[in-house]
């Protein structure tokens, strides 16, 4: 009986410890069941999503667009943008004393008016200018268009000597006619798109001309017909000429427009786009 009754004992420690055991597992139990119980709901969530979503997603996307497309419309139209130019096309060919033409550089040319020639590919363009400003009742003459090479280092020694006349000597009378006449090579006039335009009774070329009705019309018009003011005033620094308001030079209207809506000199255009 005692023997037995040790054996029950053990039988009621083996039971008692196997039912601490299950508690203890219970107890232990929630947290594993609780981090599975976050699994259960997303594919629990997945799942119906199939069936509920399609006909929740599509009706507020839809009444959304029409409302915010319009928001994104007026954001690239105040962007100004850079025209989309070839700097390499011959109507924007820089020329200045860095960016000096050939000796030999002689473009096709045809005779506008007062014996004054102008690069075929623009002459035209240059008449329609001249023409819209004689149909605002302007006097208009053609002074100057393509010059030689030659030409120009005629006009440019005859500036020197001028100089070397007023006291200058060596590289002082040549930097000083540089300033008014363009070192040979270094003239848009030999490009053959540029046009000295001024009132026909002005013989005097000089800042003074600003001034009057016919330079003001065509500094304010002269992008329409694809022209730029070429020597603005304020940019001899940059151009190294002096300002120069009859001096136009053909550069087309997408950039003309460009350049004269912002000030610039074709110098400053160039640098826009090697940045
Ligand atoms: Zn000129």
């Amino acid at each position: 009986m005692k023997f037995r009754g040790n054996i029950g004992a053990a039988l009621l420690l083996v039971l008692a410890a196997g039912l601490a055991y299950v508690v203890f597992l219970r107890a232990g139990a929630p947290p594993l069941t609780s981090e599975a119980a976050v699994t259960p709901p997303v594919s629990a969530a997945e799942l119906p999503s199939s069936s509920p979503s399609p006909p929740l997603t599509p009706s507020p996307s839809l009444t959304l667009s029409p409302t915010l497309s319009p928001a994104p419309t007026p954001t690239p139209s105040p962007t100004p943008e850079l025209p989309a130019v070839d700097l390499t096309a011959w109507n924007l060919a820089l020329v200045n004393s860095d960016h000096p033409l050939d000796k030999d550089f002689s473009p096709d040319v045809i005779t506008v008016e007062n014996s004054q020639k102008y690069d075929a590919r623009a002459a035209d363009a240059l008449k329609t200018f001249i023409a819209a400003a004689r149909d605002k009742g302007f006097s208009v003459y053609l002074s100057s268009g393509y010059r030689t090479y030659a030409t120009q280092e005629y006009l440019f020694n005859r500036k020197v000597s001028q100089m070397e006349a007023n006291g200058l000597q060596g590289d002082a009378a040549i930097t000083a006619a540089a300033r008014i006449v363009a070192y040979p090579g270094a003239s848009e006039h030999q490009l053959g798109l540029a046009a000295d335009i001024t009132d026909k009774y002005y013989e005097i070329m000089d800042v003074s001309l600003a001034d009057t009705p016919l330079l003001q019309w065509m500094k304010a018009h002269c992008a329409e017909y694809g022209f730029i003011l070429r020597y603005p005033e304020g940019k001899q620094d940059i151009t190294g000429v002096m300002f120069e308001p009859w001096h136009f030079r053909y550069v087309g209207t997408d950039a003309a427009a460009y350049i004269m809506e912002h000030g610039l000199c074709l110098e400053e255009f160039w640098a826009l786009y090697e940045e």
